[in-house]
């Protein structure tokens, strides 16, 4: 179960910009971390109870004039097979132009729920110019302005009714993918695991095209293993290579429980790994990180370690996940891959009785409280595991709203340091009692 929303349109119609609009609060945490915007053209929306990832199109096609209409063209095609819903952007400012209405002919043959998103509309005179855009033939049309945020509302409301729960079912089995960037050794990995005799489990109703899940049991593990790889579509256009490849890796993101974020040991982790990496914490998976192709790597005894610290130095704040260095192709350390997932995949399931979490965590607290603010003493009471598909902790004080960021990321870490939860993204609220 995913949901997608792909905003697609020719350029300069604003699609970047509502794009930032709706992911705003993500890319202020993003910023935090390390400059990795750049290049980041995806991310986690919220709106009334929805979560949703947003993809910007746009940001996938530069090169020249001959090439961009048809790599425009055929991104539309890849958008309307991969995203649960559709956002047509067009510009008040210049009304419809020819690449408008060929977009149109494309999108008017999808099934998936396309909205025309008339932008720019920054005051009410620009009302009247928006009508000529249901010549589309598209049907109702939705007036924004971008810049202002106006009309984004109504806009939002219509869109999340389109939208599945993504609450994740109770399912008997885990859930484990592989993502990362083309040629890093995924397809390489899942042959190696899965030898000849894949035993390709009847597709779920609905994800079809999207992945093919795999039951693995072998040497004391059993889940299934949801497939992308080996499903890359061929594009005509190379500009698009990417855009594809991140449009399912998104998904099977979502879908998984835990994910193996697989990267190449030569290139290293970059900005869109990065940015992989964070979807993943949002959405609370868990992650093993995998350096493949550790073969190709001159080293000494701390090359490891040093590779190692890298990566997590990119990895803040979330940085306690394992990272273990492979070759596929010697068949190095791939059985630990899986048992390493199988470890956070338990971590993530993980329940504290309330009585061990207290023992272990009121002391702690007692030691260092939180410090008082304006005055006021903050008094922690007790702690509980709140129910759920990922580890979220609820503390209990008398002045939940006077906590700050510090003190909670002491909590986590003191969480994590007397409870295993490497490779889990852990929530922790403070509630009023
Ligand atoms: P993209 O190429 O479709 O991603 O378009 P951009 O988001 O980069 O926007 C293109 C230009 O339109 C930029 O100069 C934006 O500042 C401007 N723009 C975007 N949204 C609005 C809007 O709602 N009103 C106005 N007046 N300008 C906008
Ligand atoms: P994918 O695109 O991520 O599925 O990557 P592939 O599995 O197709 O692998 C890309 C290339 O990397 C292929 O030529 C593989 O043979 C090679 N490869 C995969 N794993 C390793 C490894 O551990 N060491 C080396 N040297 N090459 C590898």
């Amino acid at each position: 179960m995913s949901n997608i929303i792909a905003i697609v349109g020719r350029p300069n119609v604003g699609k970047s910009t509502l794009f930032n609009r709706l992911t705003e609060s993500r890319k202020a945490i993003v910023d935090d971390f390390s400059g990795v915007t750049r290049d980041r053209h995806y991310g986690i929306a919220e709106w009334t109870d929805k979560k949703f990832t947003v993809i910007d199109t746009g940001g996938y096609v530069a090169g020249s004039d001959d090439v961009f209409e048809a790599a425009i063209r055929e991104q539309v095609v890849i958008a309307i097979e991969e995203a649960t819903v559709l956002l047509f952007m067009v510009d008040v400012t210049t009304g419809v132009t020819d690449l408008d209405d060929e977009i149109a002919d494309i999108l008017r043959r999808s099934k998936k729920p396309v909205f025309v998103v008339v932008n720019k509309v920054d005051n009410n005179n620009l009302e009247h110019d928006s009508a000529v855009f249901y010549s589309l033939g598209l049907g109702d049309i939705y007036t924004i302005s971008s810049m202002t945020g106006s009309g984004t509302g109504d806009l939002l409301d219509q869109v999340v009714s389109h939208l599945e729960n993504v609450e994740e079912e109770e399912s008997k089995l885990p859930k484990i993918t592989i993502i990362g960037r083309p040629n890093v050794g995924k397809s390489s990995l899942v042959n190696a695991l899965m030898g000849k005799d894949r035993n390709i489990v009847t597709p779920i109703a609905g994800t079809t095209r999207d992945s093919i899940h795999i039951h693995y049991n072998q040497f004391g593990h059993e889940f299934m293993f949801i497939d992308t790889a080996g499903l890359r579509k061929k594009t005509k256009v190379k500009e698009n290579i990417e855009f594809y490849s991140v449009m399912r890796t998104i998904k099977a993101l979502e879908e998984a429980d835990v994910c193996i974020l697989m990267l190449d040991a030569i290139e290293g982790l970059e900005a869109q790994d990065i940015n992989i990496f964070h979807l993943a914490e949002k959405n609370k998976k868990g992650v093993v990180i995998l350096v493949n192709k550790w073969d190709l790597i001159e080293k000494n005894n701390k090359t490891m370690k040093v590779f190692e610290d890298q990566i997590k130095e990119k990895l803040q704040p979330f940085t306690d996940v394992p990272v273990i260095f492979t070759s596929v192709l010697n068949k190095q350390r791939i059985f630990k891959a899986v048992e390493t997932a199988m470890e956070v995949y338990q971590n993530r399931s993980k329940k504290i009785p309330t009585s061990k979490l207290n023992d272990v965590m009121l002391p702690i607290i007692e030691n260092y409280p939180p410090p008082a603010t304006k005055g006021k003493y903050i008094k922690i009471k007790y702690i509980t595991q709140i129910n759920g598909v990922a580890p979220m902790f609820a503390f209990f004080c008398n002045l939940p709203q006077y906590i700050k960021e510090p003190y909670k990321r002491f909590l986590e870490n003191k969480l994590r340091e007397n409870f295993d939860f490497s490779g889990v993204p852990i929530q922790i609220y403070f509630r009023q009692k």
